[in-house]
């Protein structure tokens, strides 16, 4: 297989740096996106000390007319892009009741929005090459529910449709779409939850432990393998059996 170009969206810590670092052992050239620039540069270097090849560019996915200039920006640098990874995301927890319409907006417009709109920057490159991977980043809770996360959940579950409706678009122009839906992972997203409640959270887990990032980049890094190439459409868990359907 020939060297691909990949963007990772939300690369600048937790599950999407190692998911670029992923990609790029797996001999992708890879784009780390996301707003800090500082972080991006130096997870890119981290992937160049390696031998691999990684760009940075800036992306806001909360400020959508700036997206299309991100993903020039990418192109120009790294070339036309083959496998994109949907993984930035944000979270305004708060009960329903007490939530602001402007905190349920800007969760579902980052997070699915924003991975709809990334989509389509690369469908015209992959309808192109005829071939294309794409990964969306979603969670347990899209099934699963969680009291005080309803745009959150709202968003994630938004994006198992949006994978399903994209695969279906795309198959016949061999690009496949998947997501994957972490269960309870170490990054600073759950470093901010009480002890209390990852508490009660690992004792809901089989497995007997939070995920690593690792463990969902490498599902990742299968997803958009030559080998997955008959997957399509699929929602791929990595949550320590927490939640099986
Ligand atoms: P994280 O540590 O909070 O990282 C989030 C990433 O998104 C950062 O790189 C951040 O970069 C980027 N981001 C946030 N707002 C952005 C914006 N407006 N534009 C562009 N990039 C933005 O989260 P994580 O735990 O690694 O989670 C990664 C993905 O896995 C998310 O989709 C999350 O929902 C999902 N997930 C996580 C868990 C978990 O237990 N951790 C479980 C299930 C699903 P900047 O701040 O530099 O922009």
């Amino acid at each position: 297989m020939s060297a691909r170009t990949a963007l990772v969206t939300g690369a600048s810590r937790g599950i999407g740096k190692a998911c670029a670092i992923a990609l790029a052992g797996a001999g992708h050239r890879v784009v780390l996106a996301a707003r800090d620039m500082g972080k991006l540069e130096e997870a890119a270097a981290a992937i160049r000390a390696q031998g691999g090849e990684a760009h940075t560019v800036a992306l806001d996915l909360s400020a959508p007319d700036s997206i299309p200039a991100s993903f020039a920006e990418a192109a120009s640098k790294a070339g036309p892009i083959h496998i994109l990874v949907n993984n930035a995301a944000i979270t305004k927890d708060t009960l329903a009741l007490r939530m602001k319409r402007a905190d349920f907006e800007i969760v579902l417009a980052v997070n699915l929005t924003g991975a709809f709109l990334c989509i389509q920057q690369v469908l015209g490159s992959m309808m192109k090459e005829r071939w294309g991977r794409i990964v969306n980043i979603s969670s347990v809770v899209a099934q699963a529910g969680n009291p005080g996360q309803s745009n959150y959940v709202s968003s994630k579950a938004g994006l198992i449709g949006l994978t399903k409706a994209i695969a279906r678009e795309m198959a016949s122009r061999n690009i496949t779409v998947n997501a994957v839906a972490p269960g309870f992972i170490d990054t600073e997203m759950t470093q901010a939850l009480s002890a209390e409640m990852k508490e009660r959270i690992l004792g809901s887990i089989p497995l007997k432990r939070m995920g690593a990032s690792e463990d969902v980049a490498a599902a990742v890094r299968f997803l958009v393998s030559d080998e997955a190439g008959y997957i399509t459409g699929h929602v791929l868990n990595v949550n320590g059996g927490m939640l099986m359907d």
